[in-house]
C-alpha cells in the first residue's frame, strides 16, 4: 500500500529544504518532479526538452507529462511504501489523477502539509538560492552559505544560481502558484487533510511542526 504525503507551498518556502529533514526523521521516497524534470532536462531526454520551454518561463509544465513521470515513478517502486511529493500535485486535475493512480495500488494520501511564507521571504528566499550544478544541493547566500563561495560543501561542484530564480521569472512562479493554489488547498481541505505550516519561521522548527502532525505509517 502507498502512503502519500504532500508538501504544497509556493516556490522558496522551503518544500525541497524541508523533505531534506523529514528524510531523515522518516522513511520516505521523496519525489520531487522539479528534480525530476531537471534531470530530464539535463539528460536532453524529449520530456525534458518538451518541459524545459515551460520551465524557462515560470509556467506550469502540462498535466500530462507530470502524471507521465509520476506514474513511471510509482511504477519503479516498490509498491508498499510511503511517499513524500515535494511540489506535486500543482494543479486539480494533478490532484486528481494522484487520486487516480494512488486508488489503483491502493494507497491515499494521509497528510497534506501547506507551507506558508510572506512574499517578502519567498522572494528574498529565491534571489539568494545556490543550486550545486554536481549533486544539487541547495543554499543560500545568507542563510545557508557554503564554507567556500561558489563551491559545493558536499561534492566540491560550482554553485549556480538556477535560470528560474531570476526575479522576472520568479514573480511569474509565484503568480501561478496563487492562481493554482486556491483550487488546490480546498480540495484538500475539504477532505480534512490539511495542514497550514508556518514556513516562515526557523527551518528547524518548521520541520518539528510538521513531524508533530506527521500520521503514524500504517504497517504494509
Ligand atoms: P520547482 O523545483 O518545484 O520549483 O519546479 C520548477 C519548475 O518545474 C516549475 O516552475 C514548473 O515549470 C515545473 N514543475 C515542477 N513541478 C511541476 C508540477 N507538478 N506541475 C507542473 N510543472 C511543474
Amino acid at each position: 500500500m502507498i502512503q502519500a504525503v504532500i508538501l504544497l507551498g509556493a516556490p522558496g518556502a522551503g518544500k525541497g529544504t524541508l523533505a531534506e529533514g523529514l528524510k531523515r526523521s522518516a522513511d520516505f521516497i521523496h519525489v520531487s518532479t522539479g528534480d525530476m524534470l531537471r534531470e530530464q532536462v539535463k539528460a536532453g531526454r524529449p520530456l525534458g526538452l518538451r518541459a524545459k520551454a515551460y520551465m524557462d518561463q515560470g509556467e506550469l509544465v502540462p498535466d500530462d507529462l507530470i502524471m507521465q513521470i509520476i506514474a513511471e515513478r510509482l511504477d519503479g517502486g516498490p509498491a508498499a511504501a510511503r511517499y513524500l511529493f515535494d511540489g506535486f500535485p500543482r494543479t486539480t486535475e494533478q490532484a486528481r489523477g494522484l487520486d487516480a493512480l494512488l486508488a489503483a495500488r491502493h494507497g491515499g494520501i494521509r497528510k497534506v502539509f501547506l507551507l506558508e511564507a510572506s512574499r517578502a521571504t519567498l522572494v528574498a528566499r529565491l534571489a539568494g538560492r545556490r543550486v550545486c550544478q554536481q549533486c544539487a544541493a541547495v543554499y543560500h547566500l545568507r542563510n545557508i552559505p557554503p564554507r567556500q563561495a561558489d563551491v559545493c560543501d558536499q561534492c566540491g561542484g560550482p554553485l549556480r544560481q538556477r535560470p528560474d530564480d531570476t526575479e522576472a521569472t520568479v514573480l511569474n512562479r509565484l503568480e501561478v502558484f496563487r492562481q493554482q493554489t486556491e483550487g488546490l488547498i480546498a480540495y484538500y481541505a475539504a477532505r480534512g487533510l490539511l495542514a497550514r505550516i508556518d514556513a516562515g519561521q526557523q527551518r528547524d522548527q518548521a520541520l518539528a511542526d510538521i513531524i508533530n502532525l506527521l500520521p503514524v505509517a500504517t504497517p504494509p
